[in-house]
């Protein structure tokens, strides 16, 4: 049976019109009235920004309080976050409270086959680091801190299962039965999967692409040993291992919390637990080592999906509703740079942004942020991908290292002038696409560099051979196609 809806909200229209408002500041009018789907990490933090920005937020979430019910087995334990997402977290004044929980990873640790272990930092002065956390623990403080915000509400065990883009019409499955709502704006913050998505994809125009990658994860933990971490906790640790690598982040309890990302076929085919044992020893042996119950882990825990998402447009405006998506729900990237939550949390500070500029009209709002953001999403979701062959593969080689080393040593030369990539898109907030168009200016320029270098260098050769022609004499043909020097001048 229907339950009553929740929420009449005929009364307020999907813009509230105030005034330029500066992010964060509260609107001087009528609280505009929104619905987030999804209470994840960017469910939780667009919540955060709009309730900041004075509007009433209603939070609808499938899984029970998380603060209550422990982390869902399955999804990543923990992830890096890095500039981008402490930049968001500055805004709402949480970030300190996030990295007092984090472990700080300055930069790789290469394991090679053979227990070789190669140390390569992120940043050309070795200080930059990204942070290791706890995706329940995250999410947790960002549940927290919605619950603090005047003017939020909660509904967990709610799964959207329909919704009307016209009307704002909301549909939840819940235990005790469908519970029904209206919003005039709703907000998809519901993942790769997402079932705000999934309504839009049925009007004409909605363009989704879906890329699944042939390669699934799976989660292995190395527990502390003796009370302390096993590995050193101050790196990404990876094991590449050219079609295939394992990476391990450090937890505050002292563990690590393994990632392996293997094509579908070899994580099917470890079947037995001798298998499992047998190709740890090897092919991850001093990881082997480490994991005392690893083939009974390999055996439980669940193999991941790693898929982008290219959807558009993210923004639909119905007749009486306005319904725009945010973070996986519209770009969901592989997580080979690390930045699938930092890209979502930047999406909330962007709209925010929006929404100041256009005086919290959602209309305009929305499509403003769409028209900034998903270019770069877009750009983001490639260098994901690109760098899956670079983690696997690429890290293991020395050419690799020793261009990473000489890279370093330009931006030390060059500070501010060259600026590496890897720095641009972890350490600093401009924007993907931004950072790309730099890319190949500094490509264009180095190579002219280069180009210059050799010139004069052969300018140089040609100018000291004149030299010495004029010394020698004239070069014969037939003493060119000898390959010697005229005769009566040795
Ligand atoms: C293995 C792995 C490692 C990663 N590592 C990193 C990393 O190091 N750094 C980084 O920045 N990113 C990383 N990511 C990406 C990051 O996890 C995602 O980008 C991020 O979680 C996206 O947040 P979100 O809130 O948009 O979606 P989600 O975290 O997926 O949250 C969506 C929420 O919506 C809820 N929901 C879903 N459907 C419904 C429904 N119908 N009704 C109501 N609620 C619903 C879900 O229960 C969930 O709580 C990694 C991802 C993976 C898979």
């Amino acid at each position: 049976m229907d339950a009553p809806p929740e929420r009449s909200a005929e009364s307020t229209p999907p813009g509230t019109g105030a005034a330029d408002v500066p992010p964060g500041a509260p609107a001087e009018t009528a609280p505009a009235e929104v619905a987030v789907v999804g209470a994840g990490l960017v469910g939780c933090l667009t919540a955060c920004f709009l309730a900041r920005r004075g509007h009433a937020v209603t939070l609808y979430e499938r899984r029970p309080d998380p603060r209550e019910a422990g982390a869902e087995r399955g999804r990543s334990i923990n992830l890096a976050i890095s500039e981008r997402g402490l930049d968001a977290l500055r805004r709402v004044g949480l970030d300190e409270t996030v990295l007092k929980a984090a472990l700080p990873m300055p930069g790789r640790m290469m394991h090679a086959a053979d227990g070789t272990l190669s140390f390569q930092p992120y940043s050309a002065d070795g200080r930059r680091a990204i942070n290791s956390i706890s995706r329940s623990a995250l999410n947790r403080t960002l549940l927290e801190a919605v619950d603090a915000l005047p003017g939020t509400r909660l509904r967990f065990r709610h799964r959207l299962s329909a919704l009307d883009p016209d009307t704002g019409a909301m549909e939840f499955a819940t235990h005790g039965g469908t519970v029904t709502a209206v919003s005039p704006v709703i907000l998809g913050a519901d993942g790769a999967g997402s079932a705000v998505r999934a309504q839009l994809q049925t009007r004409p125009g909605f363009d989704l692409h879906q890329e699944y990658l042939d390669y699934g994860y799976k989660e292995l933990t190395i527990p502390a040993r003796g009370g302390d971490f096993a590995l050193d906790p101050g790196a990404l640790h990876i094991w590449p291992r050219g079609r295939s690598m394992m990476i391990a982040l450090p937890n505050p309890d002292r563990s690590f919390t393994c990632t392996l990302f293997w094509p579908h076929r070899q994580l099917t085919a470890l079947d037995t637990p001798e298998k499992v044992t047998a190709h740890f020893a090897e092919h991850y042996p001093d990881a082997r080592a480490l994991i005392p119950d690893l083939a009974a882990d390999y055996a439980l825990n669940p193999i991941g999906h790693l898929v982008t998402v290219r959807c558009a447009p993210w923004t639909v405006r119905g007749r009486a509703a306005m319904v725009g998506l945010i973070g996986d729900a519209a770009h969901a990237i592989v997580p080979f740079y690390g930045q699938g939550a930092n890209c979502g949390f930047e999406d909330c500070v962007e709209l925010d942004r929006c929404l100041a500029e256009t005086g919290d009209d959602y209309a305009a709002a929305l499509a403003l942020y769409e028209s900034r953001r998903k270019v770069n999403a877009d750009t983001i979701a490639r260098l994901a991908l690109d760098n899956f062959v670079e983690m696997r593969d690429k890290v293991a080689s020395r050419a690799f290292l020793a261009r990473k080393r000489a890279e370093h040593a330009l931006e030390r030369a060059l500070p501010g002038r060259y600026v590496s990539r890897y720095e641009l898109i972890s350490f600093s907030t401009v924007p993907y696409a931004d950072v790309e168009r730099r890319m190949a200016r500094q490509r264009r320029w180095t190579a002219a560099a280069t180009l210059t270098g050799t010139l004069t260098a052969a300018g140089a050769a040609l100018g000291a051979g004149a030299l010495l022609r004029r010394w020698r004499g004239p070069v014969t043909p037939a003493a060119r196609s000898r390959g010697s020097r005229p005769a009566g001048r040795r």
